[in-house]
């Protein structure tokens, strides 16, 4: 089955090590019993070593700030995207050392979760920041594939989604000017990526080095057409493929043009 995978957010600072050390590590390990959980739109499965069940930092509190977390991105990703799965989307929680042992070797850069059926994430002793956007990063792919599951996108398309609604939702506008100074490297060495050579439906058998740059560049051509048309016309682009699942018609009958024209003209911003 393919794999949709969220790079940990460490490793998308450019050129970082690809060793990290698991947050919150614990001498003891999970107990490999998963409690459960469900809501309105979630079945939540999680198996991270919490000292107790009750209390502000105990198992049930956490959960239940998943699950609020989850709800507030399927409001968002019906917001901001278009796309609101029908059927209850099963999210794994792990503990993260559980996590590293079981699924590192997926791939060849830090992982923070991935979408396979399910979604899958490297849990955290409390709901972090980076816990929350791994969690809307992964809602994006979840829901991509309850509208239409036997779609194909290409990563470009389904990382950049991903990694634009995770940020937007967050407030994030715009990449940083340390993420358009990466991109602007690149352009400048002349090897800002065609859009086909990121083609491929996964990033998953990229290498730590160029992981991260497709991240980025994936991630900077969606905003890049959220900017220049608007996020409205990026959420009727979701609705389309979806809709069509074609996403050449759906770029032409949203943008009036080809995925490489339009990459073309966010290369022109590099020059
Ligand atoms: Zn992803």
């Amino acid at each position: 089955m393919r794999v949709r995978v969220r790079l940990l957010a460490a490793a998308v600072a450019i050129g970082l090590a690809a060793t990290v050390a698991p947050a919150g590590a614990r001498e003891r390990g999970a107990d490999g019993v998963f409690e459960e959980r469900t809501s309105s739109h979630f079945r939540l499965l999680q198996d991270v070593d919490l000292d107790r069940a009750t209390g502000p930092s105990g198992s049930r509190r956490f959960e239940i700030e998943v699950l609020e977390v989850l709800e507030e991105g399927f409001d968002r990703v019906d917001e901001l995207l278009g796309l609101r799965p029908r059927r209850r989307l099963t999210v794994v929680v792990y503990d993260p050392q559980i996590f590293d042992a079981t699924y590192a070797r997926l791939v060849r850069f830090p992982m923070a979760g991935f979408y396979r059926g399910q979604i899958l994430v490297r849990g955290d002793v409390q709901v972090t920041p980076q816990l929350a956007r791994t969690l809307y990063h992964e809602l994006v792919h979840a829901s991509f594939d309850a509208e239409a599951p036997s779609l194909v996108l290409p990563a470009w398309l389904n990382e950049g989604v991903a990694e634009w609604f995770e940020a937007r939702a967050h407030g994030k506008r715009r990449l940083t000017p340390r993420e358009w100074a990466a991109l602007q490297q690149i352009a400048d060495g002349g090897q800002l990526p065609a859009l086909g050579l990121v083609g491929a439906p996964s990033f998953s058998s990229l290498d730590a080095a160029s992981a991260p740059l497709a991240y980025l560049y994936s991630y900077g051509f969606v905003d890049h057409l959220a900017r220049r048309y608007g996020e409205r016309e990026l959420r009727r682009l979701c609705q389309d493929v979806v809709r069509s699942g074609n996403v050449a018609r759906a770029f032409r009958r949203v943008y009036r043009a080809t995925p490489d024209e339009l990459a073309e003209a966010f290369a022109v911003e590099f020059r």
